[in-house]
Protein backbone atom coordinates (compact mmCIF):
# COMPACT_ATOMS: atom_id res chain seq x y z
CA UNK A 1 0.00 0.00 0.00
CA UNK A 2 1.15 3.53 -0.82
CA UNK A 3 1.14 6.35 1.86
CA UNK A 4 2.39 9.48 3.17
CA UNK A 5 3.86 10.63 6.48
CA UNK A 6 3.43 14.83 6.54
CA UNK A 7 5.27 15.90 9.35
CA UNK A 8 8.38 13.52 10.44
CA UNK A 9 9.31 14.77 13.77
CA UNK A 10 9.60 12.24 16.40
CA UNK A 11 6.42 10.97 15.69
CA UNK A 12 6.20 11.09 12.21
CA UNK A 13 9.87 9.63 11.09
CA UNK A 14 9.23 6.76 13.61
CA UNK A 15 5.32 6.27 12.13
CA UNK A 16 7.03 6.36 8.10
CA UNK A 17 10.23 3.67 8.96
CA UNK A 18 7.36 1.18 10.64
CA UNK A 19 4.68 1.70 8.39
CA UNK A 20 7.88 0.73 5.86
CA UNK A 21 8.66 -2.05 8.42
CA UNK A 22 4.96 -3.34 7.71
CA UNK A 23 5.65 -3.57 4.11
CA UNK A 24 4.11 -0.27 2.73
CA UNK A 25 5.59 2.15 0.27
CA UNK A 26 6.05 5.06 2.08
CA UNK A 27 6.63 8.92 1.48
CA UNK A 28 7.57 10.96 4.17
CA UNK A 29 7.34 14.66 3.79
CA UNK A 30 8.33 17.56 6.08
CA UNK A 31 8.87 21.31 5.52
CA UNK A 32 12.31 21.37 6.91
CA UNK A 33 15.08 20.49 4.20
CA UNK A 34 17.32 19.48 6.48
CA UNK A 35 15.17 17.36 8.20
CA UNK A 36 14.44 16.05 4.90
CA UNK A 37 18.15 15.37 3.77
CA UNK A 38 18.77 13.75 6.99
CA UNK A 39 15.93 11.37 6.43
CA UNK A 40 17.33 10.43 3.13
CA UNK A 41 20.50 9.43 4.27
CA UNK A 42 18.63 6.92 6.74
CA UNK A 43 19.44 8.81 9.82
CA UNK A 44 17.60 9.93 12.24
CA UNK A 45 17.76 13.67 12.73
CA UNK A 46 17.24 12.82 16.48
CA UNK A 47 18.11 10.43 19.40
CA UNK A 48 15.53 7.24 19.20
CA UNK A 49 16.51 3.43 19.38
CA UNK A 50 16.27 1.25 16.76
CA UNK A 51 14.96 3.91 14.74
CA UNK A 52 18.33 4.72 12.68
CA UNK A 53 18.28 0.90 11.92
CA UNK A 54 14.68 1.13 10.47
CA UNK A 55 15.30 4.24 8.52
CA UNK A 56 18.55 2.53 6.80
CA UNK A 57 16.84 -0.49 6.05
CA UNK A 58 13.90 0.97 4.24
CA UNK A 59 16.05 4.39 2.96
CA UNK A 60 18.11 1.64 1.02
CA UNK A 61 15.06 -0.68 0.21
CA UNK A 62 13.28 1.78 -1.80
CA UNK A 63 10.05 1.62 0.36
CA UNK A 64 11.21 4.69 2.14
CA UNK A 65 11.73 8.36 1.28
CA UNK A 66 11.53 11.97 1.90
CA UNK A 67 10.32 14.90 0.50
CA UNK A 68 9.72 18.43 1.18
CA UNK A 69 6.96 18.57 -1.54
CA UNK A 70 3.36 18.75 -0.93
CA UNK A 71 2.87 18.59 -4.52
CA UNK A 72 4.74 15.43 -4.83
CA UNK A 73 3.08 13.58 -1.20
CA UNK A 74 -0.71 14.91 -2.84
CA UNK A 75 0.30 12.94 -5.82
CA UNK A 76 2.28 9.53 -4.28
CA UNK A 77 -0.84 8.02 -2.44
CA UNK A 78 -4.48 8.07 -1.32
CA UNK A 79 -4.15 7.83 2.15
CA UNK A 80 -2.02 10.85 4.06
CA UNK A 81 -0.98 10.65 7.52
CA UNK A 82 -0.73 13.88 9.75
CA UNK A 83 1.80 14.13 12.12
CA UNK A 84 3.08 17.74 12.57
CA UNK A 85 3.50 19.29 15.50
CA UNK A 86 0.74 21.00 17.76
CA UNK A 87 2.81 23.14 20.38
CA UNK A 88 1.82 25.08 23.22
CA UNK A 89 0.33 28.71 22.26
CA UNK A 90 2.75 31.34 23.23
CA UNK A 91 1.20 32.97 26.26
CA UNK A 92 -1.51 30.93 26.68
CA UNK A 93 -2.23 26.96 27.53
CA UNK A 94 -3.87 26.40 24.34
CA UNK A 95 -2.48 24.44 20.94
CA UNK A 96 -0.92 26.31 18.29
CA UNK A 97 -3.09 24.63 15.60
CA UNK A 98 -1.13 27.04 12.70
CA UNK A 99 1.23 23.73 12.06
CA UNK A 100 -1.52 21.91 11.50
CA UNK A 101 -3.83 24.20 9.25
CA UNK A 102 -0.52 25.20 7.17
CA UNK A 103 -0.27 21.81 6.34
CA UNK A 104 -3.72 21.36 5.57
CA UNK A 105 -3.84 23.99 3.50
CA UNK A 106 -0.82 22.91 1.21
CA UNK A 107 -1.41 19.42 0.61
CA UNK A 108 -5.52 20.48 -0.34
CA UNK A 109 -4.77 21.84 -3.64
CA UNK A 110 -3.04 18.58 -4.97
CA UNK A 111 -5.97 16.56 -3.52
CA UNK A 112 -7.67 16.07 -7.17
CA UNK A 113 -8.49 12.47 -6.41
CA UNK A 114 -10.81 10.64 -3.48
CA UNK A 115 -8.28 10.38 -0.75
CA UNK A 116 -7.90 9.62 3.08
CA UNK A 117 -6.38 12.39 5.23
CA UNK A 118 -5.90 10.70 8.93
CA UNK A 119 -4.62 13.16 11.51
CA UNK A 120 -2.30 11.88 14.08
CA UNK A 121 -1.13 15.43 15.44
CA UNK A 122 -2.88 15.72 19.30
CA UNK A 123 -5.21 18.08 19.29
CA UNK A 124 -7.87 20.16 21.14
CA UNK A 125 -11.48 18.49 20.41
CA UNK A 126 -13.32 19.82 17.68
CA UNK A 127 -10.66 19.70 15.32
CA UNK A 128 -11.66 17.12 13.00
CA UNK A 129 -14.83 19.47 11.94
CA UNK A 130 -12.71 21.93 11.06
CA UNK A 131 -9.93 20.28 9.10
CA UNK A 132 -12.92 18.32 6.83
CA UNK A 133 -14.25 20.94 6.23
CA UNK A 134 -11.43 23.09 5.12
CA UNK A 135 -11.01 19.88 3.10
CA UNK A 136 -14.02 19.86 1.25
CA UNK A 137 -13.82 23.56 0.38
CA UNK A 138 -10.54 23.76 -0.99
CA UNK A 139 -9.32 20.60 -2.31
CA UNK A 140 -10.28 19.63 -6.20
CA UNK A 141 -11.61 16.39 -4.93
CA UNK A 142 -14.11 18.22 -2.48
CA UNK A 143 -16.70 15.51 -0.10
CA UNK A 144 -13.89 12.63 -1.71
CA UNK A 145 -11.34 13.26 0.25
CA UNK A 146 -12.44 11.70 4.30
CA UNK A 147 -10.89 12.52 7.17
CA UNK A 148 -9.41 10.62 9.77
CA UNK A 149 -8.52 10.42 13.56
CA UNK A 150 -5.95 8.05 14.53
CA UNK A 151 -4.02 9.16 17.94
CA UNK A 152 -0.69 7.93 18.58
CA UNK A 153 0.05 6.64 21.94
CA UNK A 154 3.59 6.00 21.62
CA UNK A 155 6.65 6.81 23.77
CA UNK A 156 9.36 8.73 23.48
CA UNK A 157 12.74 5.55 23.87
CA UNK A 158 10.19 2.81 23.22
CA UNK A 159 8.76 4.73 20.00
CA UNK A 160 9.71 1.85 17.45
CA UNK A 161 8.46 -1.22 19.29
CA UNK A 162 5.29 0.86 20.34
CA UNK A 163 4.17 1.70 16.63
CA UNK A 164 4.64 -1.89 15.77
CA UNK A 165 3.57 -3.63 18.63
CA UNK A 166 1.18 -0.60 20.12
CA UNK A 167 -0.88 -1.55 23.07
CA UNK A 168 -4.23 -0.53 21.14
CA UNK A 169 -5.00 1.57 18.01
CA UNK A 170 -7.84 4.21 18.11
CA UNK A 171 -9.29 5.30 14.58
CA UNK A 172 -12.43 7.61 14.23
CA UNK A 173 -14.56 8.43 11.56
CA UNK A 174 -17.67 10.64 11.15
CA UNK A 175 -19.55 7.75 9.31
CA UNK A 176 -19.97 4.11 9.84
CA UNK A 177 -17.65 1.24 7.92
CA UNK A 178 -16.59 4.56 5.57
CA UNK A 179 -13.65 4.11 2.49
CA UNK A 180 -11.66 5.58 5.40
CA UNK A 181 -11.55 2.71 7.83
CA UNK A 182 -10.98 0.26 4.90
CA UNK A 183 -7.94 2.49 4.32
CA UNK A 184 -7.20 2.56 7.67
CA UNK A 185 -7.54 -1.53 8.55
CA UNK A 186 -5.37 -2.05 5.38
CA UNK A 187 -2.65 0.30 6.43
CA UNK A 188 -2.77 -1.43 10.13
CA UNK A 189 -3.75 -4.55 9.05
CA UNK A 190 -0.47 -6.50 10.18
CA UNK A 191 -1.18 -4.61 13.50
CA UNK A 192 -4.64 -5.72 13.82
CA UNK A 193 -4.27 -9.09 12.74
CA UNK A 194 -1.84 -9.64 15.52
CA UNK A 195 -4.52 -9.05 17.92
CA UNK A 196 -4.08 -5.62 18.65
CA UNK A 197 -7.47 -4.23 20.24
CA UNK A 198 -8.59 -1.61 17.64
CA UNK A 199 -11.42 0.91 18.92
CA UNK A 200 -13.49 2.31 16.22
CA UNK A 201 -15.02 5.42 17.72
CA UNK A 202 -16.72 9.21 16.31
CA UNK A 203 -13.99 12.08 15.74
CA UNK A 204 -14.71 13.62 19.00
CA UNK A 205 -13.77 10.23 20.92
CA UNK A 206 -11.20 9.93 19.19
CA UNK A 207 -9.88 12.97 19.40
CA UNK A 208 -10.29 13.28 23.29
CA UNK A 209 -8.54 9.98 23.75
CA UNK A 210 -4.70 11.23 23.72
CA UNK A 211 -5.66 14.25 25.92
CA UNK A 212 -7.55 12.07 28.52
CA UNK A 213 -4.62 9.30 28.54
CA UNK A 214 -2.18 11.85 29.00
CA UNK A 215 -3.96 13.72 31.90
CA UNK A 216 -4.25 10.38 33.29
CA UNK A 217 -0.86 9.38 33.29
CA UNK A 218 0.06 12.87 34.45
CA UNK A 219 -2.11 12.53 37.52
CA UNK A 220 -0.94 9.27 38.12
CA UNK A 221 2.71 10.44 38.62
CA UNK A 222 1.50 13.77 40.73
CA UNK A 223 -0.69 11.50 42.68
CA UNK A 224 2.87 9.56 43.66
CA UNK A 225 4.47 12.85 43.84
CA UNK A 226 1.61 14.75 46.19
CA UNK A 227 2.54 11.15 48.72
CA UNK A 228 6.04 11.89 48.49
CA UNK A 229 5.79 15.61 49.90
CA UNK A 230 3.81 13.72 53.09
CA UNK A 231 6.79 11.05 53.09
CA UNK A 232 8.79 14.31 53.30
CA UNK A 233 7.27 15.36 56.27
CA UNK A 234 6.66 12.17 58.05
CA UNK A 235 9.69 10.17 57.64
CA UNK A 236 8.04 7.49 55.24
CA UNK A 237 9.66 6.36 52.27
CA UNK A 238 7.38 7.02 48.43
CA UNK A 239 9.03 4.75 46.10
CA UNK A 240 8.30 1.80 49.14
CA UNK A 241 5.25 3.16 49.07
CA UNK A 242 4.56 3.40 45.58
CA UNK A 243 5.88 -0.29 45.57
CA UNK A 244 3.22 -1.53 48.03
CA UNK A 245 -0.08 0.46 46.28
CA UNK A 246 0.85 -0.92 42.85
CA UNK A 247 0.78 -3.91 43.83
CA UNK A 248 -2.87 -3.63 43.91
CA UNK A 249 -4.01 -4.51 40.19
CA UNK A 250 -6.29 -1.65 40.01
CA UNK A 251 -3.45 0.93 40.59
CA UNK A 252 -0.90 -0.58 39.37
CA UNK A 253 3.16 0.43 39.53
CA UNK A 254 3.87 1.19 36.12
CA UNK A 255 4.15 5.32 35.58
CA UNK A 256 4.01 5.71 39.25
CA UNK A 257 7.77 6.60 40.39
CA UNK A 258 8.17 9.68 43.14
CA UNK A 259 10.55 12.12 41.52
CA UNK A 260 11.16 15.16 39.47
CA UNK A 261 7.69 14.86 37.77
CA UNK A 262 6.80 14.80 34.36
CA UNK A 263 8.03 16.77 31.47
CA UNK A 264 8.38 16.73 27.68
CA UNK A 265 7.14 17.62 24.33
CA UNK A 266 3.42 16.05 25.19
CA UNK A 267 2.22 15.67 28.60
CA UNK A 268 2.48 19.14 30.39
CA UNK A 269 1.27 20.49 27.03
CA UNK A 270 -1.61 18.06 26.73
CA UNK A 271 -2.45 18.76 30.09
CA UNK A 272 -2.88 22.07 29.73
CA UNK A 273 -4.45 21.81 26.27
CA UNK A 274 -7.06 19.82 27.40
CA UNK A 275 -7.72 22.02 30.83
CA UNK A 276 -8.37 25.17 28.09
CA UNK A 277 -10.76 23.25 25.86
CA UNK A 278 -12.32 21.45 28.31
CA UNK A 279 -12.89 25.80 30.01
CA UNK A 280 -13.88 26.61 26.35
CA UNK A 281 -16.64 24.09 26.27
CA UNK A 282 -17.78 24.83 29.53
CA UNK A 283 -16.67 21.65 31.61
CA UNK A 284 -13.74 23.58 33.56
CA UNK A 285 -15.05 22.13 36.80
CA UNK A 286 -14.20 18.50 35.83
CA UNK A 287 -10.75 19.64 34.95
CA UNK A 288 -9.80 21.01 38.93
CA UNK A 289 -7.81 17.77 39.28
CA UNK A 290 -5.53 18.37 36.50
CA UNK A 291 -4.99 21.71 37.73
CA UNK A 292 -3.45 20.44 40.91
CA UNK A 293 -1.63 17.56 38.96
CA UNK A 294 -0.27 20.28 36.83
CA UNK A 295 0.64 22.48 40.56
CA UNK A 296 2.14 19.26 41.98
CA UNK A 297 4.51 18.80 39.16
CA UNK A 298 5.51 22.91 39.68
CA UNK A 299 6.03 21.94 43.05
CA UNK A 300 8.38 19.29 42.83
CA UNK A 301 10.78 21.01 40.65
CA UNK A 302 11.00 23.74 43.61
CA UNK A 303 11.97 21.52 46.35
CA UNK A 304 14.84 20.52 44.46
CA UNK A 305 15.95 24.09 44.92
CA UNK A 306 14.89 23.85 48.53
CA UNK A 307 17.13 21.14 48.74
CA UNK A 308 19.89 22.95 46.94
CA UNK A 309 19.15 25.91 49.13
CA UNK A 310 19.48 23.63 52.89
CA UNK A 311 22.55 22.34 51.60
CA UNK A 312 24.35 25.41 50.33
CA UNK A 313 22.52 28.06 51.50
CA UNK A 314 20.54 30.53 50.13
CA UNK A 315 22.92 32.48 48.39
CA UNK A 316 24.29 30.83 45.33
CA UNK A 317 26.49 33.32 43.75
CA UNK A 318 30.33 31.61 43.36
CA UNK A 319 28.28 27.53 44.20
CA UNK A 320 29.46 25.44 41.19
CA UNK A 321 26.79 22.82 40.65
CA UNK A 322 26.84 19.88 38.52
CA UNK A 323 23.52 18.05 37.32
CA UNK A 324 23.46 14.82 35.88
CA UNK A 325 20.34 15.18 33.10
CA UNK A 326 19.14 17.29 30.50
CA UNK A 327 16.72 15.36 28.19
CA UNK A 328 13.41 15.35 30.01
CA UNK A 329 13.59 11.20 30.16
CA UNK A 330 16.43 8.54 29.87
CA UNK A 331 17.09 7.39 26.36
CA UNK A 332 15.93 10.65 24.24
CA UNK A 333 17.83 13.39 23.26
CA UNK A 334 14.38 15.09 23.83
CA UNK A 335 14.29 18.22 25.95
CA UNK A 336 11.13 19.89 25.62
CA UNK A 337 9.63 21.21 29.25
CA UNK A 338 12.79 18.94 30.59
CA UNK A 339 12.33 19.17 34.02
CA UNK A 340 16.22 18.78 34.84
CA UNK A 341 17.00 21.98 32.27
CA UNK A 342 14.01 23.98 34.58
CA UNK A 343 15.94 23.41 37.28
CA UNK A 344 19.48 24.05 36.13
CA UNK A 345 18.68 27.11 34.37
CA UNK A 346 16.33 28.07 38.05
CA UNK A 347 20.04 27.47 39.74
CA UNK A 348 21.64 29.62 36.81
CA UNK A 349 19.67 32.37 37.47
CA UNK A 350 20.00 32.22 41.52
CA UNK A 351 23.91 32.76 40.77
CA UNK A 352 25.11 29.22 40.66
CA UNK A 353 27.61 28.06 37.82
CA UNK A 354 25.51 25.17 36.19
CA UNK A 355 27.42 22.50 34.29
CA UNK A 356 25.27 19.75 32.90
CA UNK A 357 26.13 16.59 31.35
CA UNK A 358 23.52 14.11 29.73
CA UNK A 359 24.47 11.17 27.35
CA UNK A 360 22.60 12.24 24.22
CA UNK A 361 20.95 15.29 24.83
CA UNK A 362 23.66 17.95 25.37
CA UNK A 363 23.81 19.30 21.93
CA UNK A 364 19.78 20.04 22.40
CA UNK A 365 20.70 21.58 25.58
CA UNK A 366 23.75 23.70 24.61
CA UNK A 367 21.58 25.06 21.67
CA UNK A 368 17.97 26.09 24.17
CA UNK A 369 20.33 27.18 26.78
CA UNK A 370 24.03 28.68 25.97
CA UNK A 371 23.75 30.37 29.75
CA UNK A 372 24.68 27.13 31.17
CA UNK A 373 28.13 24.92 31.34
CA UNK A 374 28.22 21.66 29.66
CA UNK A 375 30.44 18.72 30.19
CA UNK A 376 30.53 15.33 28.18
CA UNK A 377 31.84 12.92 31.19
CA UNK A 378 29.60 12.58 34.04
CA UNK A 379 32.42 12.05 36.33
CA UNK A 380 34.94 14.49 35.11
CA UNK A 381 31.89 16.99 35.72
CA UNK A 382 31.64 16.57 39.46
CA UNK A 383 35.13 18.01 39.91
CA UNK A 384 35.17 21.21 42.05
CA UNK A 385 31.93 21.13 42.36
CA UNK A 386 29.50 21.65 45.58
CA UNK A 387 26.95 19.89 45.28
CA UNK A 388 25.54 17.25 42.67
CA UNK A 389 22.13 17.09 41.43
CA UNK A 390 20.89 13.85 39.96
CA UNK A 391 17.88 14.53 37.28
CA UNK A 392 17.14 12.55 34.42
CA UNK A 393 17.98 8.70 35.37
CA UNK A 394 19.70 7.71 32.58
CA UNK A 395 21.24 4.13 33.35
CA UNK A 396 24.90 5.53 32.85
CA UNK A 397 24.50 7.53 36.01
CA UNK A 398 23.34 4.78 38.26
CA UNK A 399 25.54 2.78 37.42
CA UNK A 400 28.70 4.99 38.46
CA UNK A 401 30.79 4.18 41.48
CA UNK A 402 30.37 6.89 44.22
CA UNK A 403 33.25 5.67 45.75
CA UNK A 404 35.31 6.75 42.88
CA UNK A 405 33.62 9.75 42.64
CA UNK A 406 33.72 10.68 46.01
CA UNK A 407 37.53 11.01 44.73
CA UNK A 408 36.92 13.54 42.55
CA UNK A 409 35.51 16.38 44.43
CA UNK A 410 35.84 18.24 47.85
CA UNK A 411 32.03 18.38 48.82
CA UNK A 412 30.54 15.29 48.21
CA UNK A 413 26.61 16.63 48.49
CA UNK A 414 24.44 14.59 46.07
CA UNK A 415 20.67 15.27 45.64
CA UNK A 416 18.69 12.16 44.58
CA UNK A 417 15.51 13.05 42.38
CA UNK A 418 14.45 10.28 40.56
CA UNK A 419 15.13 7.94 43.20
CA UNK A 420 17.46 5.33 41.53
CA UNK A 421 20.85 6.21 43.20
CA UNK A 422 21.78 3.59 46.05
CA UNK A 423 21.89 6.41 48.37
CA UNK A 424 23.01 3.28 51.23
CA UNK A 425 25.90 2.49 48.94
CA UNK A 426 26.53 6.20 48.49
CA UNK A 427 26.16 7.32 51.80
CA UNK A 428 28.93 4.48 52.89
CA UNK A 429 31.19 6.06 50.43
CA UNK A 430 31.75 9.35 52.35
CA UNK A 431 28.16 11.14 50.81
CA UNK A 432 25.81 13.47 52.05
CA UNK A 433 22.79 12.36 50.93
CA UNK A 434 19.22 13.99 50.14
CA UNK A 435 16.14 12.77 47.81
CA UNK A 436 13.11 13.59 46.73
CA UNK A 437 10.39 11.32 49.07
CA UNK A 438 11.98 10.92 51.87
CA UNK A 439 12.74 12.62 54.86
P1 LIG B 1 8.13 17.38 16.30
O1 LIG B 1 8.25 18.83 16.55
O2 LIG B 1 9.27 16.47 16.64
O3 LIG B 1 7.78 17.13 14.76
C1 LIG B 1 6.92 17.92 14.02
C2 LIG B 1 7.42 17.93 12.57
O4 LIG B 1 6.46 18.56 11.75
C3 LIG B 1 8.73 18.68 12.41
O5 LIG B 1 9.67 17.86 11.75
C4 LIG B 1 8.34 19.90 11.56
O6 LIG B 1 9.39 20.32 10.71
C5 LIG B 1 7.16 19.36 10.80
N1 LIG B 1 6.24 20.38 10.33
C6 LIG B 1 5.76 21.46 10.99
N2 LIG B 1 4.93 22.14 10.21
C7 LIG B 1 4.86 21.47 9.03
C8 LIG B 1 4.13 21.67 7.85
N3 LIG B 1 3.27 22.69 7.73
N4 LIG B 1 4.32 20.82 6.83
C9 LIG B 1 5.17 19.77 6.96
N5 LIG B 1 5.86 19.52 8.06
C10 LIG B 1 5.71 20.37 9.09
O7 LIG B 1 6.82 16.93 17.07
P2 LIG B 1 6.42 15.44 17.53
O8 LIG B 1 6.94 15.17 18.89
O9 LIG B 1 6.73 14.50 16.45
O10 LIG B 1 4.85 15.62 17.68
C11 LIG B 1 4.00 15.72 16.55
C12 LIG B 1 2.57 15.56 17.02
O11 LIG B 1 2.40 14.25 17.54
C13 LIG B 1 2.16 16.50 18.13
O12 LIG B 1 0.80 16.81 17.99
C14 LIG B 1 2.36 15.66 19.38
O13 LIG B 1 1.57 16.09 20.46
C15 LIG B 1 1.92 14.31 18.88
N6 LIG B 1 2.49 13.17 19.59
C16 LIG B 1 3.83 13.14 19.86
C17 LIG B 1 4.35 12.04 20.52
C18 LIG B 1 5.82 11.99 20.92
O14 LIG B 1 6.18 11.13 21.73
N7 LIG B 1 6.68 12.86 20.41
C19 LIG B 1 3.52 10.97 20.90
C20 LIG B 1 2.18 11.03 20.55
C21 LIG B 1 1.66 12.14 19.91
Amino acid sequence: MKLTVIGCGYLGATHAACMAELGHEVLGMDSDIDKVHVLNSGKAPFFERDLDNLLAKHTASGRLKFTASYAEAAEFADLHFIAVGTPQQHGTAAYDLSHLFDAVTKLAPGLTRPAVVAVKSTVPVGTAPRVAEFLREHAPAGDLVQVAWNPEFLRESSAVEDTLRPDRLVLGFNAPRSWAEALLRQAFGKIIEAGTPTIVTDWATAELAKGAANSFLATKISFINAMAEVCEKSGANAAELADILGHDIRIGRRGMRPGLGFGGGCLPKDLGGFITRADELGAGEATGILREADAVNARRRRRVIDLTFEELGTDLRGKRITVWGAAFKPETDDIRDSPALAVAQKLHDLGATVTVTDPKALDNARKLHPELDYADDPIAAVEDADLLLHLTEWPRFTRIDPRQLATRTTSPKVIDARGTLDLDRWRDAGWITRALGRS
